[in-house]
């Protein structure tokens, strides 16, 4: 729908581009309208505009906090060009339509920034702004809402394109901006606020989300936390329906979430189990049948996934659970939990267990956000994918079928290991997980000596990282770590290369006949 725009509302806190702006716009035959500010402005650079005062019959009063706030304004924005009713009110009540909302608001963020006091922040909250901005918007069928002076020209842009009128897309893309815009400001409000008068009770801060829960504590006891919904309806830990337990501690959540995300990398192809313990998984494996995939995510560090959380991207049967039960574990987390299964689970009343209902998309664009001190990180989901076509070979041994497909997993894996992450791998199982070291061969002597414990423990008849693979989430900058990892018993290694000493790693892989690809991309995580 193409909606002709002949009436547009200005009414700006910040000038910049104005007078550009308003001059172009009268030059279509846009009629324009404005609050003290903007008109006295406008009128100065002699363009010709109507004052929204005389418009609504009422002079802006109370130091400004009311000026727009009015059913002339807000039936203008608001009504239905194409309802007989809406159509009908505006003829009867004379109002006026406006095609056109140009608003940008009070300077409140620039004012706490500038360390004004309590009185001068809160006169600098805009009310009248926000709620043309949020009628214009909601009305975006038939009005287009700019809150932000870098889209100036693609207004015009716009009109130009389309014989002076705006289209339903470009409308629908500056409403979402203006929604963004009026969250934004309010969050600003609250956060404001909360700082002033010492409010720091996580549920009571301003996030864009809702509420799912008042955890008991955050990462330690002596901290206080929330848990929120983004609506994004992603299946996972926010999402699950909780069968039985306990409620789900900030910890548990925050297990829960790497481990079901980690096994969803498998798709339903083939049963994978997954492991967690502190973010980090100690087994992640395939496997013919469920059970088989657990017991061999099991052995690769028995001891670590004592207390565990335990994902699995395929239907959680009682065989399974059986086995599962067998050692107490924190969360189980599945797609589907058959009956039987439940039963099973039942016999252990502190087991959360938690059923999805299916799979997230593990593709999905998805913005992650990391609060530092003063800011926040903001950044795409690690999406990266790697694929056989993908992956240069560097060495004189070219990895043989399974090696290849080993390493491929190692590699999945790899992504959901905090850094330096070592992997070892062996018939789609990992058999050595080194995490979060500061250093790559420090990963890479844990991962081998930890596989080398479970020798033991699991009666193996030798060490499970022989004949195995290794992913490093990142390169090796020396050859130690390669070194390490084939004194191990690792016959191929996968990662990312570009280390100024390349060639060194390269060199040690040709002399031990190790096969070695490059991916190209690397999988940090922190
Ligand atoms: P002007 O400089 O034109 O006098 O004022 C423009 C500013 O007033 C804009 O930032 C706009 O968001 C804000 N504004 C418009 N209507 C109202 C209202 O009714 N109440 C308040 N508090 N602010 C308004």
């Amino acid at each position: 729908r193409s909606v002709p725009l002949t009436r547009a509302l200005i009414s700006v806190s910040d000038k910049t581009g104005l007078i550009d702006f308003a001059r172009a716009l009268s030059a279509r035959g846009v009629e324009l309208l404005s609050t003290g500010g903007t008109a006295k402005a406008l009128r100065e650079a002699g363009m010709s505009v109507r004052d929204v005062s005389e418009v609504t019959g009422f002079p802006e009063m109370m130091d400004g906090r009311v000026k727009t706030l009015h059913p002339k304004v807000h039936g203008g924005l608001l009504a239905l060009r194409d309802n007989d009713e809406h159509l009908a009110a505006m003829k009867e009540h004379d109002i006026l339509n406006i095609d056109l909302l140009v608003v940008n608001l009070y300077p409140f963020e620039a004012t706490v920034a500038k360390g004004a006091e309590y009185d001068d922040c809160i006169e600098n909250i805009d009310i009248g702004g926000p709620a043309m901005i949020r009628a214009a918007a909601k009305n975006h069928g038939f009005v287009a809402t700019v809150v932000d002076v870098e889209d100036y020209d693609a207004v015009l842009k716009e009109l130009d394109e389309n014989d002076g009128a705006t289209t339903l897309p470009f409308r629908q893309k500056l409403a979402q901006i203006a929604y963004a815009r009026t969250a934004a400001y309010d969050a600003a409000v609250s956060t404001w606020m909360a700082g002033a008068i010492g409010e720091t009770t996580p549920r009571r801060r301003a996030f864009a989300g809702t509420i799912a829960q008042t955890l008991r504590y955050g990462e330690n006891p002596h901290q206080q936390a929330a848990f929120y919904l983004d609506g994004s309806n992603r299946p996972g830990v926010a999402t699950a329906k909780q069968l039985q337990g306990k409620e789900l501690s900030y910890n548990n959540i925050n297990d829960t979430d790497a481990a079901f995300e980690l096994v969803s990398e498998f798709g339903t192809e083939k049963p994978a189990v997954a492991i967690i313990k502190h973010a980090n998984p100690c087994g992640v494996a395939t496997g013919e049948t469920v059970i088989e995939a657990y017991k061999r995510a099991f052995d690769c560090d028995r001891t670590s996934a004592f207390g565990g959380i335990i994902a699995l991207n395929q239907t959680l049967d009682a065989e399974t659970a059986e086995e599962i039960t067998k050692i107490f574990s924190e969360v189980i987390i599945a797609p589907k939990v058959d009956d039987a299964a439940k039963e099973v689970i039942a016999k252990k009343k502190n087991v959360r267990l938690l059923e999805t209902g299916g799979l997230p998309d593990v593709y999905a664009p998805i913005t992650t956000y990391r609060q530092v001190a003063g800011g926040l990180l903001v950044q795409d989901k690690d999406n990266g994918i790697i694929t056989l076509d993908d992956l240069k070979v560097v060495t004189e041994r070219k990895p043989s079928e399974q090696e290849l497909q080993d390493l491929l997993f190692a590699w999945k894996v790899a992504k959901h290991v905090k850094s330096n992450a070592i992997i070892y791998v062996k018939d789609g199982a990992t058999v050595g997980v080194g995490a979060g070291q500061m250093s790559r061969v420090d990963s890479t002597r844990i991962a081998a000596r930890k596989a080398e414990d479970m020798m033991e423990a699991c009666g193996f008849d030798k060490t499970p990282t022989i004949g195995s693979v290794v992913a490093s989430d990142a390169f090796f900058p020396f050859a130690d770590g390669l070194i390490t990892a084939a004194e191990a018993g690792a016959t191929a290694i996968i990662q990312p290369g570009g280390s100024m000493r390349d060639q060194e790693v390269i060199d040690a892989a040709n002399e031990r006949g190790l096969a070695m690809v490059f991916t190209g991309m690397r999988h940090f995580r922190h």
